[in-house]
């Protein structure tokens, strides 16, 4: 075969994408731009933009209006070992920045997950959900820094209670629980997310019909080593400290299967498992989890790259779910540490083209490469009424709010 027979046959095989080039029984043959083709490409700046010719339907604004379950506009301010101590909190942004955004979305409300606890509570309902109440919800999080103290379960539930009182709408717990809080709170064992320890604080939101937004565990990819068969390979390599393989970190499964015996424990409790159950990669898995339990509830924040790579399997999944699935995003403002969480209005159209549209093939976050791995997605198209139950419905529900 000829070089150029030899070059039509690679390119319809896709080979020659990565380098232009083609090798001829060792020596290279020349290339159209030399200087440049030719040359290792690092993964890091390959940025292929696709070919393919189709619809590219922009949704500025969604078709029914939303609740975002899943944000974070403050935070817990100090850290140790990743385990949030103390009551003092940050502040992503004011609501002056928050609202126009919010109109043009059509966003009604936004429930900032991470409200903290005591005095930190207070200031952060203080600041978004007071002056706007039908705007801002906010969730309290639970005193993992008093974890380890004597009396602490039902200090904790006693927490639940006063901070519903101080207008708290749910209970946040972040992958702290299972990944980060030790028995001395930075050092020790890790406390295993069903310690029972914490199952008065279950109970506690249950009887006061509020819900827990519950993150355990993360990608399965963060607890595979990371090199060249990681399919995140690159947002690892990035964040090396998202990566829980090895130590003394347990496996995804186990976590998984610990949060299902705190649901299976506390039936009358309602639990919105964030990031599609955190195994939006094994949605089987997920659906079983759904079928065992009926207080188990999902949100698709920064996870829709997940979701949009396999439409099919996700579409039947939402269906067939559609009464127990909630729109969230995760959005941060100001995050761009994270692409696929940053507050704007180009996220929220992401989000809205995925679920209303049946566009193939586009990017999942505001990104040049796709920071979750190499891949791109497919809207679900999904129709007006699952779309109304997703947008906003489930979750008016769950918070108990009018739309
Ligand atoms: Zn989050």
């Amino acid at each position: 075969m000829g070089a150029i027979g030899r070059r039509r046959l690679l390119e319809s095989m896709g080979i020659l994408l990565a380098t232009g080039r083609i090798p001829v029984g060792g020596v290279t043959a020349p290339s159209a731009e030399e200087g440049n083709a030719g040359m290792p490409l690092q993964l890091k700046d390959f940025e292929p933009r696709s070919m393919l010719h189709g619809p590219e339907t922009v949704v500025l604004r969604s078709r029914y209006p939303v609740i975002d379950i899943h944000t974070h506009l403050s935070s817990v301010a100090k850290h140790a070992g990743g385990v949030g101590i103390g009551e003092e909190m940050e502040y992503f942004a004011p609501v002056s920045d928050l609202l126009p955004l919010m109109e043009r979305k059509n966003i009604r409300i936004m429930v900032n997950l991470t409200g903290g606890v005591g005095k930190g509570l207070v200031e952060a309902i203080g600041k978004y959900q007071t002056p706007h109440p039908n705007r801002f919800l906010t969730f309290t999080e639970p005193w993992w820094e008093r974890s380890n103290e004597r009396g602490y379960s039902q200090f904790q539930a006693d927490e639940i209670v006063r901070a519903h009182k101080a207008g708290a709408r749910g209970l946040k717990v972040l992958k702290t629980l299972g990944l980060y809080l030790r028995e001395k709170i930075s050092t020790g064992p890790l406390v295993k997310v069903d310690d029972k320890r914490f199952d008065p604080m279950w109970e506690a939101c249950g009887s006061l019909g509020i819900p827990v937004a519950i993150h355990v565990s993360d990608p399965e990819a963060f607890f595979l080593p990371i090199d060249r068969f990681n399919e995140r390979f690159e947002e690892l390599n990035n964040h090396p400290d998202w990566s829980f393989y090895g130590k003394d970190f347990p496996n995804n499964a186990e976590i998984l299967e610990a949060r299902n015996r705190v649901l299976a424990r506390h039936p009358k409790t309602q639990f919105i498992v964030l990031h599609v159950g955190n195994d939006a990669e094994n949605l089987p898995y997920v659906s079983e989890c759904m079928d065992r339990f009926p207080n188990m509830h999902v949100e698709m924040g920064a996870r829709i790259g997940e979701l949009g790579r396999q439409p099919r399997m996700s579409r039947k999944f939402i269906e067939k779910y559609q009464d127990r699935i909630l729109f969230g995003t995760d959005a941060v403002p100001h995050g761009t540490d994270t692409p696929q969480q940053v507050f704007t209005d180009q996220l929220y159209e992401i989000y809205y083209r995925f679920l209303e549209t049946e566009d193939e093939y586009f990017d999942y976050a505001p990104a040049k490469v796709p920071p979750q791995g190499r891949w791109r997605i497919y809207g679900l198209g999904l129709p007006d009424e699952i779309l109304k139950k997703v947008y906003y419905e489930n979750a008016a529900r769950l918070l108990q709010v009018k739309i």
